[in-house]
């Protein structure tokens, strides 16, 4: 059967772990540290204008392709108030449904069959998949612990003359690295040199805890070649509503715009609304959000090092990496597997973020702290109480 032409091409990479584990949260009633999203919606005031957009007829037929008006200028204002980047919000932006629309579309738009993409590995889940769905090849650059850094050397080796895009992301999921900006300097240094694309996930741009965000496409020479893609899921805290956007350059979004029609042509209409509302008036919500998970993360990083674990102290996202070895731990996916059973807790193996996990991959375990305080302190309670089957 596996020769078959009737079998799809996509078929081994099977239902994303996400689904998984949070399907198995739900089944087992246990706390869920494994997909990432908050348990606390965001501002109330846009929460009324999606409302209100609905009721008033406001999105409820198809909108724009686009994006609505309101939204696309709404976006151009928040990346010239937030970076100093100047963008027409009617070339240089495009609304998808959510950042997973933006990434796939963007694959389909700029990779060509046996195209390289070079990702850093550990990659999100949906790149490798949307990479094979053009017919391209994803080149893995590894991040290694404990910082992730990006070391120069390592990106020059994966750049072939099949290269067509560095696809970027950072702040970093699942590893929380934050790119600095002498690592964004040394990938604009290898784009511009090879004449490369920059794909650019920033869908934690506000969930960057210790430093200001840097998006690349504000160093010299790379807003021409940078396709930026961001998400309302994470700065508002509306994972469901599914707004996302990319901006760039007028070739690169007329590329993904194109792609783009034909996946969805439009999405969450109202919702658009809700959003546009919520980047004029609400980012200093955001700033607040940014303050409380950054103490989440303090508290999860504490809790889960005090368990024994090696944690890996993340710069960004909802995410923390650990090591579990020291527990005398060795296999990530058989200890999430199990955990549900034996405590009620829900985390996610990296081994899924691997193209070839080796020992010290598969041994580690991402947690997410986008959970309230109580909640994680319940899990940390959960967890310890399986430390006396742990080695420490
Ligand atoms: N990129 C990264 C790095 C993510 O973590 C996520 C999901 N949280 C997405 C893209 C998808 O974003 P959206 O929900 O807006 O599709
Ligand atoms: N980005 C979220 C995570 O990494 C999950 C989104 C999804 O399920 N696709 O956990």
């Amino acid at each position: 059967m596996s020769s078959s032409r009737l079998v799809p091409r996509l078929a081994d990479m099977g239902t994303t772990i996400f689904a998984e584990m949070s399907a198995l949260a739900v089944r087992t009633g246990s706390i869920n540290l494994g997909q990432g999203f908050p348990d606390v919606d965001g501002p109330a005031s846009i929460a009324q204008a999606a409302a209100e957009a609905i009721r008033t007829g406001k999105g409820n037929q198809y909108p724009p392709g686009p994006g609505i008006p309101e939204l696309l200028e709404a976006i151009a204002s928040h990346q010239r108030a937030q970076y100093e980047l100047h963008l027409d919000p009617y070339s240089q932006i495009l609304v998808t449904a959510g950042a997973t629309e933006a990434i796939a579309a963007a694959m389909l738009a700029l990779v060509d069959t046996g195209d390289e993409v070079v990702a850093l590995e550990p990659f999100y889940d949906s790149y490798r998949a949307t990479i094979t769905m053009a017919r391209g090849r994803c080149v893995p650059v590894r991040l290694s612990p404990p910082d992730f850094e990006l070391d120069e050397e390592r990106l020059r080796g994966a750049v072939t003359d099949r290269t067509k895009v560095i696809l970027l992301n950072s702040p970093h999921n699942p590893t929380g690295a934050v790119l600095s900006r002498g690592e964004l300097e040394a990938v604009a240094r290898v784009a511009i040199e090879h004449d490369l694309v920059v794909v650019t996930d920033e869908v934690y741009e506000h969930l960057a805890f210790d430093e200001p965000h840097v998006p690349i496409s504000t160093l010299p020479g790379m807003a021409e070649r940078t396709l930026t893609i961001s998400s309302a899921g994470k700065t508002f805290s509306f994972t469901g509503w599914k707004v996302g956007w990319a901006t760039g350059p007028v070739d690169l979004v007329d590329a993904v715009r194109t792609a783009k029609q034909f996946l969805t042509f439009v999405s969450a209409g109202p919702f658009q609304y809700a959003v546009a509302h919520g980047l004029n008036n609400e980012m200093r919500w955001v700033t607040g959000l940014r303050a409380s998970l950054a103490a989440r993360r303090d508290l999860l990083a504490k809790g889960l090092a005090q368990l024994g674990m090696e944690v890996f102290y993340p710069g960004g996202t909802y995410f923390i990496t650990t090591d579990v070895r020291p527990l005398g731990e060795s296999d990530a996916m058989a200890l999430c597997r199990g955990l549900p059973e034996r405590c009620g807790v829900v985390a996610v193996p990296c081994s899924v973020f691997y193209e070839t996990p080796g020992p010290a991959e598969r041994a580690m375990v991402r947690w997410t702290f986008s959970k309230q305080e109580h909640v994680l302190t319940e899990a940390l309670d959960r967890l310890n109480s399986l430390s006396a089957s742990w080695r420490p």
